[in-house]
C-alpha cells in the first residue's frame, strides 16, 4: 500500500510539474515575444528619429556609423534599412532593397511583420517596422519627397535575440519540480507513521474479514499502532466479531437437536450451515404442518417421497413396513424402481438387516453390505424407524453412483429429520387401520365379520356388475359342532373353529374373502371365479381338507369334523348378494337334510322344499 502511494505521489508530481512549467513558459514566451516587438519598435523609432535628424541638419554621412554602434548592441543580431521603390527611385546611388519577404510584406502592407526562429540553441526575433509618410517632430517627409499621407517609404529591419529573456525563465523547469517534489515528499514523510497504522488496520481488516467469510471468528484485529479514533472502530469491529461468533455457536448447538450430527452438513462455514439450517428448519415445520392435516398413511407416505425427491434430489427408493412378531412385510410405496431386494425377503422380513439390527446399513466400497440386495452395480442406503410397538419402517434408498451415494450421506440427517417428523403421524394412522380393523375382524379366528360382508358388499357388488365378474358364495357349517363343545368343552370347540378358519384361508385365493358370519358359520366370496365348477371344486378341497384334518384334543386323542357347504352364484342365482347368501343357506340346508360332509349347489327347485319351520 505505501509503495502504491509513493508511486501515486511521484507521478501527481510529474504531472503537476509538467502542467506548471508549461503554463509558466508559455506565458514567459508570450510575454517576451510582446516585449521584443515593443523594443524592436523603440529601435525603429530611435533609428527614424536619428537618421531624420542626420537628414534635416544634412550630415547623413553619420548615419552608417550609427547604424552599425546600434548593431552592436547586446541582443540585436542585424539590423539594415530598406527602402521603398519610391525612395529607390530617388537615391539611384544609394538603393537600399528588401532582403526577405518580411521585408517585402512591410513596404507593401505598411505594417510591421515578424517572424520567430526557433532552434535547439536558441531563439530569435525576425522584424521589420515600416516608416510611412508623414509630418512629425518638425519633419516633414512632404518636403522632399513626392509621397502622399501614410505611404510607406521604408522599413527598419532587425534580428533579435530573444534567447536570453527565456533562459532566466528556464530556470523555473528545475525549480518547481523540484520544489513540488520536495513538498509531496516531506508531506508523505510527515504523514508516513499515520499512513502505516491505517494501512496496519486495513491489512489486520482484510484478514478477519476473509477469515470470517469463511465461518473462522476467531481472528480479531490487533493492529500496532492505534490513534482514538481507530482503537474505537477496532473495539466495535472485535465486539461485532465475538457477538457473531457467539450467535452462530448458539444457533448451531440448538439447531444441532433437530438435524442431528455436525459431520452430516455439506459445508463447514457457520453462515452456511446456518442458512441451511433454517431453510431446512422451516420446510420442515411446513412439512409436519401439512403431514397433520393428511387423512391417510398413503398420504403421508406421498408427502415424504415428494420431500426426498423434490427437496433432496433422491431419485429410487422403496417404503417398506416390517412386522416382526407378524413376520409380514409390506411394500408402501416404490418411487422411481422396482423391488431391489431380493423376492424371498417379503416372506422372510426377519432377513432385513436394517430391521434386524435397528441401523442403518450402507453399501460400502467395492460391494454391498446387505446380502439381500441384488443389484450388483447400484448401491444402498437402507435405514429403519420404528414406527410402533410392532411396526418397523425402512426406506431402502437406491443410488447409481458412489458420488450420489456419498451426497445422501451428506444429507442424511435432514432426510431422518422429516422421516422422525413423520413417524408419529404414520403411527397414529397404523393404530387408526388396527382400530378400524379389528372393528371389522373377528377376535377368534382373524377373520372378517359380518360388518365388514355389509361394508364390502356395497362396493364389491357394484364392482362386480361393472367389470362383469363372478362371485362364488359358499356357507359352510361344521357338522354337529354343539357335540364338540358339550364333549371336549368351548376351549376345544374354538380350536376347531380356528382350524377351519386355517384350511379355508390356505384353500382360496389372496383375492377371496372369508367371513365368520355366525357361530361356527362361515362365508366364503370367491371374487371373479371362472363358473360353478372351480367353485365347487374348492368347496370340495375345503371339506376334503377339513375332513381329514385331525385335531389333537387331549392326551393324543385327535378329533376329526367335517362341514357342510351350500353353493350359489352371482349373478347366476341371484341379482344381490344378499339373495346369493339367502340361496347359498337354502343350499346348506339340502346338505344338512341330506346326510351332511358335502357340498351341495344351489338350484330353484331346492326353494320349495325348505321346511320353514
Ligand atoms: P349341525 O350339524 O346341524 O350344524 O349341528 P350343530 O351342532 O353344528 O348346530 P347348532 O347350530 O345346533 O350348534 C352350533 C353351536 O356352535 C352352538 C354354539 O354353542 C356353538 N358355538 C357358537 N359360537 C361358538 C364359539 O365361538 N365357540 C365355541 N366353542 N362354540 C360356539
Ligand atoms: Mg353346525
Ligand atoms: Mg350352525
Amino acid at each position: 500500500m505505501g509503495k502504491k502511494l509513493i508511486i501515486l505521489s511521484f507521478i501527481l508530481s510529474l504531472i503537476l510539474s509538467i502542467t506548471i512549467v508549461s503554463l509558466t513558459l508559455l506565458n514567459s514566451k508570450k510575454s517576451n515575444i510582446k516585449a521584443t516587438i515593443i523594443a524592436a519598435e523603440s529601435i525603429s523609432n530611435v533609428v527614424i528619429h536619428n537618421l531624420n535628424t542626420f537628414m534635416v541638419n544634412d550630415n547623413m554621412h553619420n548615419s552608417k556609423a550609427f547604424i552599425n554602434s546600434l548593431s552592436n548592441i547586446k541582443g540585436i543580431n542585424n539590423l539594415w534599412l530598406v527602402r521603398s521603390e519610391l525612395l529607390n527611385d530617388k537615391y539611384v546611388n544609394s538603393q537600399r532593397h528588401p532582403k526577405d519577404d518580411i521585408d517585402k510584406k512591410v513596404l507593401s502592407s505598411g505594417l510591421a511583420q515578424y517572424e520567430i526562429k526557433e532552434d535547439l540553441t536558441k531563439t530569435t526575433m525576425r522584424i521589420s517596422i515600416p516608416y510611412n509618410a508623414n509630418i512629425e517632430n518638425g519633419v516633414n517627409c512632404f518636403s522632399c519627397h513626392n509621397v502622399a499621407q501614410g505611404d510607406t517609404l521604408g522599413a527598419v529591419s532587425l534580428d533579435l535575440d530573444i534567447e536570453s529573456s527565456i533562459e532566466g525563465e528556464l530556470e523555473l523547469v528545475y525549480l518547481i519540480p523540484l520544489l513540488i517534489f520536495i513538498s509531496i515528499f516531506t508531506i508523505i514523510y510527515l504523514s508516513s507513521r499515520n499512513i502505516k497504522s491505517y494501512e496496519n488496520l486495513f491489512d489486520s481488516l482484510k484478514n478477519s474479514i476473509n477469515e470470517a467469510s469463511t465461518g473462522n471468528f476467531d481472528l480479531i484485529v490487533k493492529p500496532k499502532i492505534l490513534n482514538s479514533e481507530m482503537k474505537d472502530t477496532i473495539d466495535k469491529y472485535n465486539n461485532l466479531m465475538v457477538i457473531l461468533k457467539d450467535a452462530f455457536v448458539d444457533i448451531e448447538k440448538r439447531m444441532q437437536r433437530f438435524i442431528g450430527n455436525k459431520s452430516t452438513m455439506s459445508s463447514n462455514n457457520p453462515l452456511e450451515e446456518s442458512k441451511d439450517i433454517i431453510l431446512n428448519l422451516s420446510n420442515l415445520y411446513q412439512f409436519k404442518k401439512e403431514i397433520e392435516l393428511d387423512n391417510t398413511k398413503e398420504e403421508i407416505y406421498d408427502r415424504l417421497a415428494q420431500v426426498f425427491e423434490n427437496q433432496f434430489g433422491i431419485e429410487s427408493f422403496t417404503f417398506l413396513e416390517i412386522n416382526m412378531n407378524k413376520h409380514k412385510m409390506n411394500v408402501v410405496k416404490e418411487v422411481g424402481n422396482t423391488f431391489y431386494c431380493k423376492e424371498y425377503i417379503k416372506e422372510n422380513p426377519e432377513l432385513c438387516r436394517s430391521a434386524r439390527t435397528n441401523n442403518d446399513v450402507v453399501s460400502i466400497d467395492y460391494h454391498n453390505s446387505c446380502p439381500y440386495f441384488k443389484e450388483k452395480d447400484k448401491y444402498h442406503y437402507c435405514t429403519n424407524i420404528d414406527i410402533s410397538k410392532e411396526v418397523n419402517l425402512i426406506i431402502n434408498f437406491v443410488c447409481k453412483t458412489p458420488s450420489k451415494l456419498e451426497n445422501l450421506k451428506d444429507k442424511i440427517s435432514f432426510v431422518k429429520s422429516y422421516i422422525n417428523e413423520a413417524a408419529p403421524s404414520i403411527e397414529v394412522k397404523l393404530l387408526m387401520d388396527a382400530l378400524q380393523e379389528s372393528a371389522f375382524t373377528d377376535g377368534l379366528t382373524g377373520l372378517y365379520n359380518r360388518k365388514f360382508l355389509e361394508e364390502h358388499a356395497k362396493k364389491l357388488i357394484p364392482h362386480a356388475k361393472r367389470e362383469e365378474f363372478n362371485i362364488g358364495v359358499l356357507l359352510l357349517d361344521m357338522d354337529h359342532f354343539k357335540a364338540v363343545n358339550d364333549e371336549y368343552g368351548h376351549d376345544i370347540g374354538d380350536k376347531v373353529l380356528k382350524e377351519l378358519a386355517r384350511i379355508m384361508t390356505e384353500c382360496i385365493r389372496e383375492s377371496d374373502i372369508i367371513i365368520r358370519y355366525g357361530g361356527e358359520e362361515f362365508i366364503i366370496l370367491l371374487v371373479g371365479v371362472s363358473n360353478v365348477e372351480n367353485a365347487m371344486n374348492i368347496a370340495n378341497k375345503i371339506g376334503k381338507r377339513v375332513r381329514e384334518n385331525e385335531i389333537d384334543v387331549y392326551a393324543g386323542n385327535k378329533l376329526k369334523k367335517t362341514i357342510s357347504i351350500g353353493l350359489s352364484m352371482f349373478p347366476d342365482d341371484a341379482t344381490s348378494l344378499d339373495s346369493a347368501i339367502k340361496n347359498a343357506d337354502i343350499a346348506l340346508y339340502e346338505a344338512k337334510n341330506s346326510g351332511r360332509d358335502k357340498v351341495v349347489k344351489f338350484n330353484e327347485e331346492q326353494i320349495s322344499s325348505v321346511d320353514l319351520f
